[in-house]
């Protein structure tokens, strides 16, 4: 039985082998993150395959759409740029799934949802959403579109509220998960990147229609005779909120229904922010919801902190929200010791957490230096 059948059938109650509940103290998912920039070439791929089962690892979270583009064979993006001077029918996610499905190690395609674009120099490729569809991208209060990182965005982030983005957005998680055997696809990004987004006029416009049918008619004239383009969300904040949650929420539930519908062995689980709080209200990103409406069946809460007492109580606050669902905490690998990494992976999985997953395999610089990896593996896989 593939693992993740296992925990699924785990957490609806079916009974486990013996095997399995010898070492019911192993976590079950021993996962990391895999950046774009970590599987440009067949060798790097391989060897991040090796590394993982080397070391224990049996998920591996693959970003195979970063800025809008794909390290796939995709039917609606232009390949990635960072793998320019590779052959054409260089397919990382391929060579990844075929490796990886040999040495029995599952593999979810990371997929970025709204974060499309991070430079001033547009992508090279006309088909990319920057140059195709400039109008698909979030704007500010000023009604600019930011292209590189400032205080309040990483960059161009593609807006909800649009119904012919998520149409696309749906088919490329569809063109991945029908198209390729991955045992999973992971939402990134799927979030504003913060309160000051997007006040584009299709947002106000269907803003104003949906508080125009609620409020009276008196205040509606008055409302009218403003000129301000930020009336309505100035005028009602807590629904201009919830309006920006309920587009990202529909887009989730889009995705998730349609996968379900071709795939339905396929998990849809998201990297989310560990602080609801701050995900409710400043991401629009309402996980606890998708997770109570039963539209993720994982949730990678991005738990990376240095303090393992922090750790705990985000990790806990996520396993007591998701619904029988399995969380898998986020470690984040970069800024804490190894040592540290296996003391936050044991709080985790003593509060119900279903395992870990590293941010990320860069910490191997290429696969260079292994070190923190193996000693992982020796206090956590080969010492539960
Ligand atoms: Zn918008």
């Amino acid at each position: 039985m593939p693992f993740h059948t296992v925990l699924l059938a785990a957490c609806l109650g079916a009974t486990n082998s013996a095997a399995e509940t010898a070492s019911t103290k192993l976590p079950q998912i021993r996962a990391m993150w895999v950046a774009r920039w970590d599987i440009t070439t067949p060798d790097e791929c391989s060897t991040l395959v090796r590394l993982a089962e080397q070391y224990g690892f049996n998920t591996l979270v693959v970003q195979v759409r970063g800025r809008g583009d794909a390290l796939y064979k995709s039917s609606y993006e232009p390949r990635c740029e960072l793998l320019k001077g590779q052959p054409d029918d260089f397919d990382p996610l391929g060579t990844i799934l075929e490796q990886a499905k040999r040495a029995g190690i599952a593999v979810h395609a990371w997929i970025n949802a709204n974060y499309t674009w991070d430079s001033e120099n547009p992508p090279s490729s006309p088909e990319h959403i920057v140059n195709k569809h400039p109008d698909w991208l979030m704007r500010d209060e000023d009604n600019k579109i930011v292209m590189t990182a400032a205080r309040d965005a990483e960059g161009a982030y593609t807006c909800p509220s649009n119904q012919a983005f998520q149409e696309f957005l749906k088919n490329v998680y569809l063109d991945v998960a029908t198209r390729y055997d991955v045992d999973g696809v992971h939402f990134d990004f799927i979030r504003y990147p913060s309160p000051r987004f997007c006040y584009c006029d299709r947002c106000l416009q269907l803003f104003k229609t949906q508080m125009d049918e609620r409020i009276m008619p008196e205040r509606r004239k008055e409302l009218a005779n403003t000129q301000d383009r930020l009336t309505y969300p100035r005028a009602f904040p807590r629904e201009w909120d919830k309006f920006r949650r309920e587009q990202v929420t529909s887009l989730v539930y889009r995705v998730y229904d349609a996968v379900k519908a071709v795939r339905p062995q396929v998990i849809v689980s998201a990297a989310v922010f560990p602080d609801y709080s701050d995900a409710f209200s400043r991401r629009f990103q309402d996980w606890k919801k998708w997770l109570k409406d039963e539209k993720l069946d994982m949730l990678f809460p991005m738990s990376y902190v240095k303090s393992t007492e922090r750790l705990a109580e985000l990790v806990e606050d996520a396993v007591r929200s998701s619904n029988g669902k399995p969380v898998v905490a986020g470690i984040g690998a970069w800024q804490i010791p190894p040592e540290q990494a296996v003391e936050q992976v044991r709080k985790a999985c003593e509060l119900g957490a279903a395992g870990y997953c590293l941010f990320s395999y860069s910490i191997t610089k290429k696969g260079t230096d292994t070190d923190y990896l193996k000693k992982v593996s020796e206090a956590v896989v080969n010492n539960p």
